[in-house]
């Protein structure tokens, strides 16, 4: 659980990517591993005091073909947009320049608590020549070094001071969706489409400091959240034809939810951009539906769903488990069928399988099918427990993890699914050594 949201900004050159990369840390992400995928981040997530935040490099955040003093606009105004509390950077060696004022005058105008950071004071003489940042009346710097990493913690001591407390409403019991894409793949006529169905709209919901507004509507005895329908609504107003910047918004929207439905342009058909979009889905670890829409605008023959269905697997192997939709979120066709999918798949999120059940079934598959020996060595499964939902994430106790093989996983995996069913949700597996 996300506690709240830091944002980084200030001029080019004063450490903003040194200092993200030091607070984040080094994290794996399969979306950066997949080809053609933006290689530096501006959004990671850092610990402190055993809390999760997450942290954008405004930096990371180009404007292209634009002066330099607009993308640096956009960046101060993303930040005050998406974040809880704002770290303004300036860098100890060159002391206050002009365009430190600039960005200083506009965060003072904003809401937003912010702290003032004078990076690059690596050496005690550096760190007692911070005071003529007082100038920028953004309170009392915090001098810091990205590079020798001395100071982070005191500053971020200073963030979770700051961070409000945010009164998150309690979803529970609820199923939380959300709506993501590219651009124009019809993200806002869906929502649109869906509500124009469920007459018994409860509200539009201030979702968190942020103004992400959720959309409340009962069906049948049950009640859904559509996140951050106003991020769709004001598309285009601010900078969300940025592909960095929309993206950290669905993450956001994701992180939120329990089930994301991953809307593909079905008269465009499948773009790279699409790929970005369907790993955050995936990582996310929550339920997915691939909604392919515009499906009135497809010209088709009775083959044209099983070819787009084909294609769409093959596009996005990791995503095998989500079910797909075929809808036109203009002319409605379909769109009926997606409430009890995002149930379906809601249902298997949070699927508890009894460990008598679940050791039945992995016991059985190992007898079937008994791990190759591996230098000698042969895998043994003792039994199984899952420990947690959405997803669902088992714990097998064996002999040796090491010889827990990919493929075996795999296996494994399939027999579960076959088992138990959890379409739409990624199934973690994991292997302990049994004491
Ligand atoms: P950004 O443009 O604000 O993201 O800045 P970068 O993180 O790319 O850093 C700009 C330059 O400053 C790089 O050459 C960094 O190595 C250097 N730098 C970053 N942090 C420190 C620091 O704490 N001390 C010193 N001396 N240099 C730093
Ligand atoms: P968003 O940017 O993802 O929110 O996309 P919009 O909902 O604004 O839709 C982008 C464009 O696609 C608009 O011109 C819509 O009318 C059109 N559109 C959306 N859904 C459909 C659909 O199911 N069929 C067709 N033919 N056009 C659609």
């Amino acid at each position: 659980m996300i506690r709240g949201t830091i944002a980084l900004v200030g001029r080019p050159n004063v450490g903003k990517s040194t200092i993200f990369n030091a607070l984040i840390g080094e994290r794996k992400s399969i979306v950066e591993d997949s080809p053609g995928v933006t290689r530096d981040r501006i959004y990671g997530e850092v610990e402190w005091l055993t809390q999760q935040y997450r942290v954008i490099d405004t930096g990371g955040i180009q404007l292209e073909n634009q002066p330099f003093s607009e993308e640096i606009n956009m960046q101060v105004d993303i930040a005050i947009e998406e974040a809880d509390v704002i770290v303004m950077l300036v860098s100890a060696r060159e002391g206050v320049v002009s365009d430190d004022i600039a960005i200083a005058r506009r965060l003072q105008k904003s809401k937003k608590p912010v702290i003032l950071a004078v990076n690059k004071a690596d050496n005690e003489s550096l760190r007692m020549n911070t005071y003529e940042f007082y100038e920028l009346g953004l309170g009392d710097p915090i001098p810091i070094s990205g590079t020798h990493r001395l100071g982070l913690g005191d500053l971020l001591d200073e963030v979770v001071k700051d961070m409000p407390d945010r009164n998150l409403p309690s979803y529970e019991g609820i199923t939380s969706f959300c709506v993501i894409g590219r651009p124009n793949v019809g993200k806002s006529s869906l929502v649109n489409a869906i509500l124009k169905e469920e007459r018994s709209i409860v509200s539009n919901i201030e979702g968190t400091t942020r103004d992400a507004i959720d959309t409340a509507f009962r069906h049948e005895d049950r009640e859904y959240r559509i996140i951050d329908t106003a991020g769709i609504r004001k598309r285009g107003k601010i900078y969300e034809s940025i592909e960095k910047y929309s993206i950290l918004r669905a993450q956001g929207a994701i992180e939120r939810s329990n089930v994301a439905l991953f809307l593909i342009d079905g008269e465009l058909g499948i773009r790279e951009q699409d790929k970005h979009v369907a790993g955050l889905a995936h990582e996310a670890g929550k339920g997915v539906i691939i909604v392919y829409n515009k499906w009135d605008s497809v010209e088709k023959d009775e083959k044209t769903m099983n070819q787009i269905t084909k294609k769409i697997r093959e596009e996005f192997k990791y995503l095998d488990y989500a079910p797909i939709a075929f809808v036109s979120a203009k002319t409605g066709a379909k769109v009926s069928n997606l409430i009890p999918l995002i149930d379906q798949v809601h249902d298997a999120c949070t699927l508890r399988i009894p460990t008598n059940v679940l050791n039945d079934v992995v016991l059985d598959a190992q007898m079937m099918n008994p791990p190759k020996p591996h230098n000698g060595r042969q895998l043994k499964i003792y039994y199984s427990s899952q420990v947690s939902v959405e997803p669902p994430t088992f714990v097998l106790f064996v002999n040796d993890p090491e010889l827990f093989h990919f493929s075996y996983k795999r296996y494994i995996e399939n027999k579960l699914r076959e088992a138990f069913g959890f379409v739409g949700t990624p199934i973690h597996i994991i292997a302990r050594k049994k004491s």
